[in-house]
């Protein structure tokens, strides 16, 4: 190895500290924003977290940095693209390729117009009003299609910016897989619905204490692994998970007294990705192999603690008892079975957030196909409200009440994120796909659960998952660790074998 590219990839190493160290400060105030800051303070947090992203932009594309980055790629540190400092020399490229193609000019119009963005679609659901925000919309997609253009792509323009979320999907790979799904889960939603039974889901809004969800949503997760010495628990409107240090990773959820499932299944979706956050590698904190691979990777992991184990049969065997304990008011005439039958509810909803583990693929199909349609320039966007609401109806039955209840209810496109709904559904298969595989390895996963047994699993994902960090793309890593590319039949598979026998289909 020659002594030159050791000392540019130490250079490498350093500069890639100092953007962690800013990022992550950004990460304590983003953090701050959305659990602690008083209202007056927005505007001058706004100002400080422009500045850090500005400094960090500079840090990434600085022309030295990428001739570094050049020079490594061409070298033996780089010789095995799988390897550590393969991988660190390849990503960091990645990231240093795509964004100094943008010019200034597109970055500061995106920014801008996603920051008006958001405020416009708050005004426009408010007045349940499409119209409203459609001129913004509009230019947001001419932006993005700019954007596009400037990333560069061989087939669809919004392949460069799915790549963004989720490293090397297609449109092409991931339409086949959704609408493979798709074509299954809209007949299955249906049989569900056709047999006319719903369980009785009252109980879930009787009265649970806040402090004694806390209580409870803080042993389920120390118990699931997430190590409250490397990370904290604190309330938001909108939960999520950060991680501001090696060993700092925050999750956050919200508490509705009249409603269970709300925090429970929140708390124990975002110590999903927290788990997945202290299973990296510290000593590669600060580089591409210290760092979670893509955005459906992470979600695989969060779904997998809320829905695979966590509103699993075996679980509740587990947990139930100590529920009817933290909640004896709400809980003493209810049993286990019912319970049970009540957080698994397969019921359509007009909204994305509050659906089911079934029909939520749904909202996301629609979404992505209408994302797809808009890039592509099929769709135009004063007619994007009738294409949502037809679709709609289409796979999940129903048409929105209004606008707030259809294509206004998320905030995504008009804070310009497209591709990114497609990661959510992208999770949900990673999820049943790699569960599958641990079943296989480690099961039957059922029996620890049923003895409160989480930390098999947890090894399990840390070793072939969390620990190789973007050592692989995500469908190399799905290749490799399940022995096939990513397939919708574990999913369908996993909602036949929880739901059937909850509506008497089997
Ligand atoms: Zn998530």
């Amino acid at each position: 190895m020659s002594d030159r590219a050791q000392q540019t990839y130490a250079a490498v190493c350093q500069q890639a500290h100092q953007i962690k160290l800013l990022s992550t400060m950004e990460q304590v105030l983003g953090w701050d924003e959305r659990t602690q800051l008083p209202l007056d303070g927005a505007e001058y947090r706004a100002e400080q977290m422009t500045y850090l992203a500005g400094q960090i932009h500079d840090l990434r594309t600085d022309t030295r940095f990428g001739e570094w980055l050049d020079e490594l790629s061409s070298s033996e540190l780089a010789a095995d693209p799988r390897s550590d400092t393969g991988t660190t020399v390849r990503q960091l490229k990645r990231e240093y390729d795509r964004q100094s193609c943008l010019p200034k000019r597109l970055v500061e119009e995106l920014s801008r117009t996603a920051v008006l963005g958001q405020h416009v679609w708050q005004e426009a659901r408010e007045e349940k009003d499409y119209q409203r925000l459609a001129p913004l919309l509009e230019k947001t997609i001419g932006l993005k299609k700019e954007q596009a253009q400037a990333l560069g792509f061989a087939e669809h323009p919004y392949d460069p910016l799915l790549d963004e979320f989720e490293p090397g999907a297609t449109v092409q790979q991931t339409q086949a897989i959704l609408e493979g799904l798709r074509d299954e889960l809209v007949p299955f939603v249906r049989s569900i619905l056709d047999t006319g039974h719903q369980p009785d889901t009252s109980f879930l809004r009787r009265h649970y204490p806040r402090a004694a969800q806390e209580k409870l949503g803080v042993e389920v997760a120390r118990k699931f692994g997430f190590d409250f010495q490397r990370g904290r628990l604190d309330e938001t409107a909108h939960p999520f998970c950060t991680t501001l240090g090696p060993h700092d990773c925050r999750i956050t959820t919200r508490y509705l007294e009249d409603f269970f499932p709300s925090a429970f299944f929140s708390i124990q979706h975002e110590a999903g990705h927290g788990l997945y956050e202290q299973g990296l590698r510290t000593e590669c904190f600060d580089l591409p192999p210290g760092e979670a691979v893509s955005m459906g990777i992470h979600e695989s992991q969060s779904r997998m603690w809320e829905n695979f184990v966590g509103r699993g049969a075996a679980f509740w065997d587990w947990c139930f008892p100590q529920a009817v304990e933290a909640f004896p008011e709400a809980l003493s005439d209810v049993s286990c079975d019912a319970f049970f039958a009540a957080v698994n509810q397969a019921r359509p909803s007009p909204i994305r957030v509050e659906a089911d583990e079934a029909t939520y693929n749904l909202h996301i199909l629609l979404r992505f196909e209408l994302e797809v349609a808009l890039l592509a320039g099929e769709i135009p966007v004063a007619d994007l409200r009738d294409a949502w609401n037809a679709k709609t109806e289409e796979y999940i039955g129903l048409t929105p009440e209004n606008d707030s209840q259809g294509i206004l209810q998320d905030i995504h496109w008009s804070a310009g994120l497209f591709g990114y709904f497609p990661t959510y559904s992208l999770g949900n298969l990673y999820a049943a796909q790699f569960f599958h595989t641990a079943e296989e390895a480690i099961g039957p996963l059922d029996e620890q659960f049923r003895h409160g047994e989480f930390q098999p699993l947890l090894t399990w994902l840390q070793k072939h998952i969390h620990q190789r960090g973007q050592c692989d793309t995500p469908a190399e890593l799905v290749q490799d660790v399940t022995g096939q590319p990513l397939d919708h039949s574990y999913l369908m598979q996993h909602l036949k074998n929880k739901l059937e026998p909850l509506y008497g289909l089997r």
